[in-house]
């Protein structure tokens, strides 16, 4: 068998070695303002979520805010469902049905949620528009950061600051406005009588938005944001991504607009960097899908507009996967995908049906261990229990207890109850059988508790029921 031929190290081309720091100082991007059509999407997509954002805590729900994270009272109040922390493994499918949305989202149209609901995106604009009203273009920004330090400049400097501050404080209150209602906060704001932790909070969200979105940026998504890192594992040769067309685009170079491009040996791309003067994260798309690009597709319509006034076909930049890219037709519905949805569907509706028939009674029974049983008179035997009865529902309800499945037994306590909303009420109690009743030393049975107002409200909690073994 012949050997492979030996490569010797000086044989191989030398690589092109780049030196990175990892603590290099990060350099500003000051990006163009473009406008087109992905950005009016932008803004249909925006709008509705900040306005939700910003509205939700205001609405009310009777005398209560509509929505509410009640941390001391432990109950999330959304709409007119109260959630208390019994039912914690909802919130988890919740969660899980989030995660599975994005993935299905994601193979299927990419980083669509980061450049187009992503609150890091978001905001990130709503910060930089800030800063073009207050600065001027690119351009403009980019000699005032040079000039030396005037009172023109300081005025500009501490305009935009100031607005980036209110915008974060409005934003840092509303989220504090999710878990204390949001009208006492403000109340409390203004009379300058708020609690040490509703100011504590309000003080990290304000500075957590005002740093995020006003210094930070694009650091988030590159550095911080754990999606981005791993968002190239669910994409597919079908999933649409922004991407250069390289294709038509090769080989670059500028000419004038009047220029025959086949003449001069061109393709479509004029070399006017636009599409990387609009990138929020500053990157050059024509090298390739990169995991800085959110999805935003700026570049799409900045390159668009410069097809247009070059008189090109638009879409050199687009949505395209790159199966498309090849020349090849793009899998709409692919097995993959399909999987996803599929196992959306699924989640979703079991979600909606445990959601729709959640009963807001919380029902469970403690035997007394330190007693198996007791005898008394007349040779009955009694077990002693402990019930715990949560009304987690928002109105006052009567409830009825009883046995189900000892013959014979009785409850000696208490078993007609009124819970007022969100009461727990602890319940000690006896049950009594005749000994005769029992052939065995240990029996099964429920306590069953069922309201007399409401049919939904009623539960059964198992148990078991102690004799004493018989003598030989
Ligand atoms: S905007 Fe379009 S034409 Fe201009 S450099 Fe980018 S890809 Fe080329
Ligand atoms: S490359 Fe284009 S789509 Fe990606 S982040 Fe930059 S501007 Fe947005």
């Amino acid at each position: 068998m012949n050997k492979p031929d030996l490569i010797e190290v000086e044989d191989l081309a030398p690589a092109e070695v780049a030196e990175l720091d990892l603590y290099q100082k990060r350099e500003k991007i000051y990006t163009r303002k473009i406008e087109g059509f992905f950005q009016r999407v932008r803004l249909f997509t925006g709008w509705p979520l900040l306005a939700g954002y910003f509205l939700l805590p205001w609405l009310q729900w009777g005398d209560r805010p509509a929505v509410l994270f009640d941390l001391p009272e432990r109950k999330f109040h959304i709409f007119f469902m109260t959630f208390w922390p019994q039912d914690f493994p909802l919130l988890a499918w919740l969660l899980i049905i989030s995660a599975f949305a994005l993935f299905t989202v994601t193979v299927f149209l990419g980083r669509v949620w980061c450049g187009y609901t992503c609150p890091q995106t978001v905001w990130t604009s709503i910060f930089m528009w800030v800063e073009q009203r207050v600065e001027g273009s690119r351009n403009q920004r980019m000699r005032l950061d040079k000039a030396p330090w005037s009172l023109a400049k300081a005025g500009k400097k501490f305009s935009k600051h100031f607005l980036w501050l209110a915008v974060a404080f409005f934003t840092g209150m509303t989220f504090v406005g999710y878990f204390y209602p949001v009208r006492e906060l403000t109340l409390d704001i203004l009379t300058l009588q708020v609690g040490a932790w509703g100011a504590a909070w309000t003080v990290f969200f304000t500075l957590a938005t005002y740093i995020n979105a006003g210094w930070m940026r694009e650091q988030v998504c590159v550095f911080m944001c754990p999606y981005a890192r791993f968002q190239s594992v669910m994409f597919d040769s079908d999933t649409l991504t922004v991407a250069y067309d390289k294709v038509r685009g090769e080989p670059r170079g500028a000419r004038r607009r009047d220029a025959d491009k086949s003449a001069e040996g061109l393709g479509d791309c004029i070399s006017c960097q636009l599409c990387v003067q609009v990138c929020p994260t500053g990157i050059d798309i024509r090298d390739g899908l990169q995991y800085q690009c959110i999805g935003c597709a700026l570049c799409v319509d900045a390159c668009d507009s410069v097809m247009d006034k070059m008189g090109y076909e638009p879409g050199l930049i687009r949505y395209a996967s790159e199966r498309e890219l090849g020349g090849e037709k793009t899998h709409w519905l692919r097995p993959r995908l399909i999987g996803y949805i599929v196992a959306l569907l699924v989640m979703v509706t079991a979600f909606s049906w445990r959601i729709y028939n959640r009963v807001p009674l919380e029902f469970t029974v403690i035997r007394d261990r330190s007693q198996l049983y007791t005898e008394v008179a007349g040779g009955a035997i009694e077990n002693v229990y402990t019930l715990q009865i949560l009304n987690m529902d928002e109105e006052m309800h009567s409830y009825t207890l009883r046995l189900d499945g000892l013959d014979g037994a009785a409850i000696i306590g208490e078993t007609e109850l009124l819970l007022n909303a969100g009461e727990i009420r602890s319940l000690p109690l006896r049950v009594r059988a005749p000994r005769e009743a029992f052939d065995r030393p240990s029996s099964a049975f429920e306590f069953v508790i069922e309201s007399d107002d409401d049919s939904r409200l009623s539960d059964r909690a198992e148990s078991r029921f102690l004799v004493p073994l018989e003598s030989p």
